[in-house]
């Protein structure tokens, strides 16, 4: 699908209404795709059942368009893709790389060290390799990646944030494909779909750079194209910690979706004015090329 055509997408999870920091992801990734005169898909990452909230999905897409952020083509849920990360994982375990854990989450609880974000605000240590060489007797509960380490960072120029390197094996481990409640990790599900929905260029919150590593890991044990990658400042709540749905982050106040888009524009380094939704985001597309530059 790659015929040099800028695909961008935006990808949020239906577990609440946009919130101030997801409507900067999804203005940048936008613009992004605007100012190369690409295309932006909306793909909603709805594998986490249980953290779905019934109806956030519409009113996601609502809030967009009352934004004037409209995709250009279909709407995709994850949810109905489950077969594609399947296939993917057999993949991997075909090639020797993907094996069953039988960790519990006290056994990985029980773990030194620091969280490792999983991107899906799920903390867990780095995994030391328990179940490598096999399940100990344990029944399988979840799938792992096996990463092998040879002290090789893997590395990638990020558009903003310059070059970014980090070794997977020890700062990350081998990390999970398929959880033990059989939910498709995000760095898996993520991946295939970036690759099958042809997108050339990931423009997203900065929460996410450290995830990158694995995406790009992942694409390379499976033959996929390593997308350009852009992350984007993050919007602090006023004490500075990071603003999410499960902090609380209160929703978006769009009585003014042109109020609403100057400050995340202003979030973003983007000044610039109109006196109308759409006449705003031609202006923005213009300040946001300056600024990040079509290629
Ligand atoms: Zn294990």
């Amino acid at each position: 699908m790659d015929d040099g055509v800028y695909r961008g997408r935006f990808a949020p999870s239906p577990t609440g209404p946009l919130h101030a920091g997801s409507l900067v992801a999804a203005l940048a990734s936008w613009l992004d795709a605007r100012a190369h005169g690409g295309r932006w898909l909306v793909r909603i990452e709805d594998l986490d059942a249980p953290r779905n909230v019934a109806g956030a999905a519409q009113t996601i897409l609502d809030q967009l368009d009352r934004c004037g952020l409209r995709p250009d083509e279909p709407v995709v849920l994850q949810s109905g893709r489950t077969a594609l990360y399947g296939a993917a994982q057999q993949r991997l375990i075909s090639i020797g790389r993907a094996y069953p854990c039988g960790c519990s989450r006290r056994d990985l609880q029980r773990l030194a060290g620091a969280p490792v974000d999983d991107g899906e605000g799920r903390g867990e240590r780095v995994y030391p390799g328990t179940c490598r060489d096999g399940l100990g007797g344990k029944a399988a509960r979840s799938m792992r990646l096996r990463v092998n380490g040879d002290g090789t960072p893997v590395s990638w120029t990020d558009r903003r944030l310059g070059l970014r390197r980090q070794e997977v094996a020890r700062d990350v481990g081998d990390f999970v494909l398929e959880r033990a409640d059989g939910v498709w990790a995000y760095q898996l599900a993520v991946v295939v779909d970036d690759a099958a929905q042809g997108i050339t260029d990931v423009v997203r919150g900065e929460d996410l750079v450290d995830s990158t590593p694995r995406q790009i890991l992942l694409q390379r044990l499976l033959g996929l194209p390593t997308p350009r990658y852009l992350h984007t400042p993050l919007v602090l709540a006023a004490d500075g910690s990071k603003l999410s749905k499960q902090t609380g982050a209160t929703a978006l106040d769009l009585s003014s979706p042109l109020d609403a888009l100057q400050r995340a524009g202003a979030a973003l380094g983007i000044e610039c004015r109109g006196s109308a939704v759409a006449a705003w985001l031609d202006s923005a597309t213009d300040a946001w090329s300056a600024r990040f530059g079509a290629r």
